[in-house]
Order: structure tokens, then sequence, then C-alpha cells
């Protein structure tokens, strides 16, 4: 018999930066039987998709549906029917997300202003009103929660001083949405995407995404048609909206299902019942890192309870750390990225995932391997 290399596949605990832990009842909806992407009940189910989205992103926006493609295609949507050629755009930069959103805009021939601030620290609102000040952006981009560095961005206040300038307000929700609040109406953001392998707890596969009026106005007065034909919002919105659907592709119908499933699931828990577990666990993690003499590499105030970023003292290989940790104990976390390669480790309390149990049992495990490090060291 030919190998079947899934009958292999370990039941690993992922506490990384994504994707994490899926529910049972995510998984079996998944394996749930197929039905016609026109048919009136799976428009039933888009309908309670759309809705359920809303009341997550905190948004009363008409124009509230998933894209099929991961986190990126949200980000990638967010400029490509917004931005044209030649429009001033200002990304306020603190992680990798910031810069994969300058490389996104730039290549739509965008003028793209990025301000750098330093990783691990949040953007600083009073910069974003000198630069509105001094410059007029049609869009200013922002990351809510850096999953590069655990940093929590100050996105409310910084949506007001937008709003104010006249531009529109851009805001990656990729790892925040089902974790911490996101409140689109209040934050005065246009334009809100997420992703669904963070805090939602589904499969890699969609990406929520949110047009308030005026963006969907500025993207229905463009000049030229939107560059990219499988997510023109324009035509996008005849398929997810009114009465009439128009074929434009085949939504994925099973990850359609398990999205439907995992927002059933936070709703059924309780938005606020959802946060307070996350800040519980994040706060447990957080008391068993210092313990062990560890540091986080944020500031309290400014920390993410779902992506919490450890600094690894000289002397213990965060990769071997990381190796052992998936090898002999069936644990994910991540490696930090760019200049924080080799300096962090980043933990996940994302979703289903985030548990008492899961950060006993991570804690655990990294008492064990430090206490071998310093052994075979001082050996
Ligand atoms: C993960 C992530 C993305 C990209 O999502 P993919 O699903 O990997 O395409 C974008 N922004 C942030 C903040 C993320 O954490």
């Amino acid at each position: 018999m030919k190998k079947n290399y899934l009958d292999d596949i370990q039941d690993t605990l992922l506490l990384g930066a994504g994707p994490s832990g899926v529910a049972p009842s995510t998984y079996r909806a998944i394996s749930t039987n197929i039905i016609g992407h026109l048919d009136p009940y799976f428009i039933e189910i888009m309908e309670q998709i759309k809705s359920g989205l809303r009341e997550l992103m905190g948004t009363q926006n008409e124009v509230t549906v998933p894209l099929s493609g991961t986190g990126s295609s949200g980000m990638e949507a967010a400029f490509v029917n917004t931005v044209e050629r030649g429009d001033k755009v200002l990304i306020l930069e603190n992680g990798v997300f910031g810069n994969r959103m300058e490389d996104v805009a730039s290549r739509l021939g965008a003028v793209v202003t990025k301000e750098e601030f330093e990783w691990g620290t949040p953007v600083r609102p009073e910069r974003v009103r000198e630069l509105l000040a001094q410059d007029h952006y049609k869009i200013v981009a922002i990351v809510h929660a850096e999953t590069s560095t655990g940093v929590r961005n100050p996105v409310e206040e910084i949506g007001q001083i937008v709003h104010d300038a006249g531009s529109l307000y851009l805001v990656d929700a990729v790892t925040s949405l089902g974790g911490i609040p996101v409140e689109v109406d209040k934050w005065h953001a246009d334009i809100c995407y997420s992703g669904t392998q963070k805090c939602l707890s589904c499969p890699p596969g969609a990406a929520p995404i949110t047009f308030s009026p005026a963006a969907m106005e500025v993207v229905a007065n463009r000049s030229c048609k939107v560059p990219n034909w499988y997510l023109d919002m324009n035509m996008l919105t005849k398929y997810w909206g009114g009465s009439k659907r128009v074929y434009h592709h085949t939504a994925p119908i099973s990850m359609m299902f398990a999205l439907y499933q995992a927002i059933y699931n936070i709703q059924a828990e309780g938005l606020e019942n959802v946060y307070a577990r996350h800040m519980r666990v994040h706060k447990r993690l957080v008391a068993g890192l210092e313990k062990l003499g560890l540091k986080m590499l944020v500031e309290p105030q400014y920390r993410l309870p779902e992506l919490n970023t450890v600094l690894i003292p000289e002397g213990i290989d965060e990769a071997k750390l990381r190796a052992q940790l998936l090898d002999k104990y069936h644990i994910e976390v991540s490696g930090g990225l760019g200049a924080l390669a080799g300096k962090v480790i980043r933990i996940g309390l994302m979703g289903y995932n985030a548990t008492d149990e899961n950060v006993d049992r991570l804690l655990a495990a990294m008492k064990e391997i430090m206490a071998d490090m310093a052994a075979s060291s001082a050996a």
C-alpha cells in the first residue's frame, strides 16, 4: 500500500503565532456535506456569517464579508480597492505586517510614506497628529495587533485623529479579532480585515473584511477598474449581498461552514467572556514565565494577551528550545522575525487554545527544557 502521509500527522498543541487550535465542533463543521453555493440554504448561512462578523467587528457596515483567501488577501483587498496610482498612503509601521502593507501599497503605485516606530513599542498618536498636520493622505494604515512583536496599537485614539484629518482609516485586525475587542465603528475605521486562523480558531483560508459606506464610495468612484478581478469589492458585493446573487467565484463552502461554526462558538461563549479568558490565561502565562526568570519584550500596558513575546536570555538557544518543545512535548511556539530573530520566542494564546491547562502544560515543558539546558552547559 502506498504510504498516506496524513496518517502520521502529530497532534500538536499550537501555541505559536498562528495557525491556532481548532475546536472539535469546527472540525466537524468542515466535514459537513457540501451544498450548492447558490443554494438558498447556503445563502442563509452566508447571511448568518455576515451578521456574525458585524457583531464581532463592532460595525453596522453593510459590506462585511469573508474573502476567499488567508489574512493577506484581506490586506490586498483593502489596498487594491482603494488605491489608485499616485495616491498618498501613510503607513504606521512597528513590525513585519506594517512592512507588508508598504509592499502591497507600493506595488499598486501608491506614494507611500512609512513612519517607523521602534519594534516592541506602540505607534505614538502625537506623531500621527504631527504627520497629518503636515500633509494630507488618502489612506492611513495601521496594524491593531502586531503579531511580530506582540504590541497592541492605540487604534481608537489614532482613528479619531485620522477621521478628523479626512483620510480613510485602514486597520489590520488579523490577530485581534476574537481575542481582544475590535470596534470598527467606534474607531472610525473605514476598512478593517482579519483572518480565520488566529483568534477565530478556524483553519487558514478566509479573511473577514468590512468597508464603511465612505470607503465603498471611494471604491465605486474609482477612475479605473480595481486592478484585481478576484478581490474587486464592486463585484464581490453582488455575490455576497442583495436579493439577487450574481455568480462571481465559488465560495469555499467547507471553509464557510467552519467560519460559521467558529463565529457561533464565540457568540455562544459570549464576546466579553472570550476576551476575559484571553486576558486571564495571558496573566497566568506571564506570571509563570517570570517565575522561570524570563522577561517580556513589551511593556505591560501595550501587551497583546493573545501574542506573548518573550525575551530569551544569552546562553539559551531559542531555536533548540522551540525544537525540543515540538519534538518532545508536541507544542509549537514561534520564533522571532526580522531584527528579533534569535532573540525572542512568540507564544500565542489564541481562541480555542487559550486555556489555563495549555498554559500550565507549556510552562512545565519549558521548565524541564531550561533545566536540562542549564545542567548540560554546566557539565
Ligand atoms: C497573520 C497575519 C497576517 C497575514 O495573514 P495570513 O493568513 O498569514 O495571510 C496579516 N496581518 C497580521 C497582523 C497577521 O498576524
